[in-house]
């Protein structure tokens, strides 16, 4: 049996539940998300900052456009603020002061908010840089954190109270177009007719549109990497644990068998930091915290083996062990 609808948006992260919240208002939608959760990828893994001096021109143009919406969302879309504020500083070394100038320069234009630091005043700002190594810096007071799984989840309420329908483990692996409509097959045997597809693939907005036969626009996915830490651990006499990616993975599986919490990479590199430690010192008889929040979006299973699926799971989204239980 085919299903018809009027739009069908193919990809369940923000740029496919924000669109298909928008199309519901102007007919039936159908979202599809290849993934059995949506915002699985890049959106679940967003660093959750909106920056109205970052990128180039196009960028900055958008993040601005942005701002409006997030301080005063559509009647009833959100209950909660879907933003804080924050603010934010880019850092360059002496060589590259002059390519920072002429982005202040650029930036001013559009974010008259921001500021240009000088390193003294960089370091006055944020004391934990070392002190030699910055010359100078753009600060961004009006900088703001996005609650993404916040936004996503009301993007997808509104979508679903516009009576929008959403498929997940629903992937399309061709798509045609004839006497006007699209039909799209997916890989669980569906066939969905629209007159109009949105590609909200993301990464594979050229594979989706490959497998529509439509042109490609040159969509390239890139290895993305950001470091989040807290600066004052080594100002209040804290000491660094380095952990291998192979017990992140571990500490990982361990904490989805065991509590059912679906760990981000950072939290359980806080989980093997803490094996790690308690290994190196089996005497002591502290007793640690490891707060894990954040782990909505995902699904844990991905992350247990044959062995440890199943098993029985603590009802709680925080494990409070002294060290040697943490190690059983
Ligand atoms: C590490 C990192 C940090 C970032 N930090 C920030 C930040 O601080 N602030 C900011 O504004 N932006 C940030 N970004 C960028 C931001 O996260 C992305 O621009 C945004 O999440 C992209 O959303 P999307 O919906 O286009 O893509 P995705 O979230 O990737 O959604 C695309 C979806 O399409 C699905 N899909 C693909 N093909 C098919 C198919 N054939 N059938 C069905 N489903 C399909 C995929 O499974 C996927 O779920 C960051 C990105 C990264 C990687």
């Amino acid at each position: 049996m085919t299903a018809r609808y009027d739009f069908i948006v193919v990809g369940g992260g923000i740029a496919g539940v924000s669109a298909a919240y928008e199309l519901a208002a102007h007919g039936s939608v159908c979202l599809l998300e290849q993934e059995r959760q949506l915002a699985y990828h890049t959106t679940g893994r967003s660093a959750a900052i909106s920056m109205e001096s970052y990128g180039n021109q196009q960028i900055r143009s958008l993040t601005c456009a942005s701002r409006q919406f997030f301080e005063n969302p559509p009647e009833g879309l959100a209950e909660h603020p879907l933003w804080a504020p924050r603010g934010a500083l880019i850092v360059a070394q002496a060589a590259r002061v002059d390519k920072l100038t002429k982005r202040f320069t650029a930036v001013l234009g559009q974010v008259p908010t921001a500021m240009f630091l000088d390193d003294k005043q960089v370091l006055e700002l944020v004391p934990y840089l070392a002190e030699t190594a910055w010359s100078a810096g753009i600060y961004e007071p009006s900088a703001f954190d996005l609650d993404v799984h916040g936004i996503h989840g009301a993007y997808l309420g509104g979508l679903r109270a516009r009576g929008g329908v959403v498929k997940r483990e629903t992937e399309v692996l061709r798509g045609e177009h004839r006497s006007g409509h699209w039909t799209l097959h997916t890989r669980n045997d569906q066939r969905l007719e629209a007159a109009i597809v949105v590609n909200a693939a993301g990464a594979w907005a050229d594979e989706f549109a490959e497998r529509c036969g439509v042109p490609k626009v040159g969509v390239r996915p890139l290895r993305r990497t950001i470091l989040a830490v807290d600066p004052t651990c080594t100002t209040r006499g804290g000491e660094f644990i380095c952990v291998s990616d192979s017990s992140i993975v571990a500490a990982a599986s361990r904490l989805a068998a065991s509590t059912g919490v679906f760990p981000e990479a950072g939290a359980a590199s806080a989980y093997a930091g803490l094996l790690k430690y308690a290994e190196e010192h089996p005497d002591t008889a502290q007793t640690a915290v490891i707060l894990i929040t954040g782990s909505g979006l995902k699904d844990t299973s991905i992350f247990l083996s044959d062995s440890t699926r199943g098993q029985s799971r603590v009802p709680s989204h925080h494990v409070t062990a002294p060290l040697a239980e943490a190690l059983t």
